[in-house]
């Protein structure tokens, strides 16, 4: 199992291999910090919570606190948790 800094390692290779530019929409800093997992139920069309939770790699503006969430599925084998 990977530890804190290997995890957003793997995250900004991933990143990097997609294309994806870490400029914060918001201020446009460049300084990110890796956040890790966030879980997030869906909303029915009944408006009741799912009991299913989708994962997400989240990721923190280091200067205004925007934060970016990436479906964690994609880039779980470099990461190699248990999304
Ligand atoms: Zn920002």
């Amino acid at each position: 199992m990977p530890n804190d800094e290997e995890k957003a390692a793997g995250f900004a290779r991933w990143r990097d291999a997609m294309g994806i530019k870490p400029i914060c929409p918001a201020c446009k800093s460049q300084d990110w910090i890796f956040k890790g997992l966030v879980a997030l139920p869906e909303i029915l069309d009944d408006g009741k919570l799912s009991e299913l939770f989708a994962s997400f790699r989240s990721i923190m503006c280091d200067k205004c606190g925007y934060v970016m969430l990436f479906l964690a599925a994609p880039s779980s084998e470099l990461l190699d948790d248990d999304d």
